[in-house]
């Protein structure tokens, strides 16, 4: 599955967030992670066309699509050099597919700043120069490497130094890895370096429970510091989150409409983190079930089909796909139908966000 790791400085309310995550998701579960054990925690993704689609096909069941989170407690200033944990942390941001940047922006005299006084801007650059110096020291491990390769003669192994020089370099001027690559071939080079600040991120900026809005300048920092970035910021409150998390469906509706919500801060939260790893969903819509899949964004009828089964991708031969919006105008398959809205798409077609589809195949 992909996933995102939840980062940040100890006390911002990252086990928070986690816990009202997990405990709010349908499944939750533990298990080893490399040689210590953050908490990987597995989310329904709240999606309202799941419900739309069920209203017309009335199956016997539902099935929405699952993301993962993992809580990577532990980062402090200095986790390059080795800091407490600091490398192994580290190597857990290696393995996840998108980074959940959690920054602290409430003030609370009971829970401790590490740093002595609540600042985003500080909190953020911290973080990130540990992310940028992880990369460096990678970065120059393979220079080292690439150099003597380089030496004996081989050409690919010069452009290789040429490129990590050129990376080094502006990771120095504080540029992250992501908006490095000048071109496909060493975009593709890059990414398979598995680079810390190669990864997407997405800040949450943890408000106190009397600014839901975001209204504090401390938020404000972390907008500032997300739009240089070009990366986006989702604003909850942990403490409100864990508190909605409690409880049960007709209860959470209760709360959030009282509070003057449309969903909870956490349901936000969990589809920005479906956005930011580049997944979006299609649909089967059958009596027996009425079900999400998901895709990355840009694949083709014959892969998305093969995340449903193999020899659905094997033996591929066509897509009926019909829009969700079709889908729902129409009352449903038949209707659409009727109106000539229903596709027939072949190899080559890329599946868009909602497509109700149905796979035709040999096998
Ligand atoms: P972590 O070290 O980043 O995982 O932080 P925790 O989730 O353990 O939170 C640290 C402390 O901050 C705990 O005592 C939480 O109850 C508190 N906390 C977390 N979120 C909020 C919030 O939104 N408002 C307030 N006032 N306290 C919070």
């Amino acid at each position: 599955g992909f996933n995102c790791g939840i980062v940040g400085l100890p006390n911002v309310g990252k086990s928070t967030i986690f816990n009202a995550i997990t405990s709010a998701g349908a499944e939750s579960a533990n298990y080893p992670f490399c040689t210590i054990d953050p908490n990987v925690g597995i989310v329904q993704v709240p999606d309202p066309r799941i419900d739309q689609l069920s209203a017309i096909v009335k199956p016997q069941k539902c099935q929405f699509t699952t993301i993962e989170f993992v809580d990577i407690a532990g980062l402090v200033k200095g986790a390059s050099a080795g800091e407490g944990l600091g490398n192994q942390f580290l190597g857990h941001i290696r393995s996840v597919d998108a980074v959940v940047h959690v920054v602290r922006c409430f003030d609370d005299d009971n829970v401790v700043h590490v740093a002595g006084k609540v600042s985003p801007a500080d909190d953020i650059e911290i973080i990130n120069t540990e992310l940028a110096l992880s990369d460096l020291d990678t970065l120059e491990k393979k220079v080292l490497r690439a150099e003597k390769l380089a030496r004996s003669g081989d050409k690919k192994a010069k452009e290789e130094v040429a490129l990590y020089e050129r990376i080094k370099g502006l990771l120095e001027q504080g540029k992250k890895v992501r908006d490095c690559a000048e071109n496909e071939d060493e975009r593709i080079w890059l990414r398979d370096l598995h680079l810390l600040t190669a990864k997407p991120v997405l800040y949450v900026a943890n408000v106190a429970e009397d600014d839901l809005e975001g209204k504090h300048p401390f938020v404000a920092q972390v907008r500032e510091i997300a739009a240089a970035e070009g990366a986006g910021v989702v604003v909850i409150c942990g403490k409100i989150e864990a508190e909605i998390a409690e409880l049960d469906g007709d209860e959470k509706l209760a709360f959030l409409q009282e509070m003057g919500l449309q969903e909870s801060g956490l349901d936000r939260l969990i589809r920005a983190g479906y956005d930011l790893l580049g997944l979006i969903t299609y649909f089967t819509a059958g009596v027996k079930e009425v079900r999400a899949w998901t895709i990355t964004r840009g694949t083709k009828a014959p892969q998305a089909a093969g995340v449903i089964h193999s020899d659905f991708e094997k033996g591929f031969i066509r897509a009926e796909v019909i829009g969700f919006e079709d889908y729902i105008a129409c009352n449903g398959e038949s209707g659409a139908k009727e109106k000539g809205l229903m596709r027939l798409e072949g190899k080559e077609y890329v599946v868009k966000d909602g497509d109700v589809m149905h796979f035709r195949f040999n096998v």
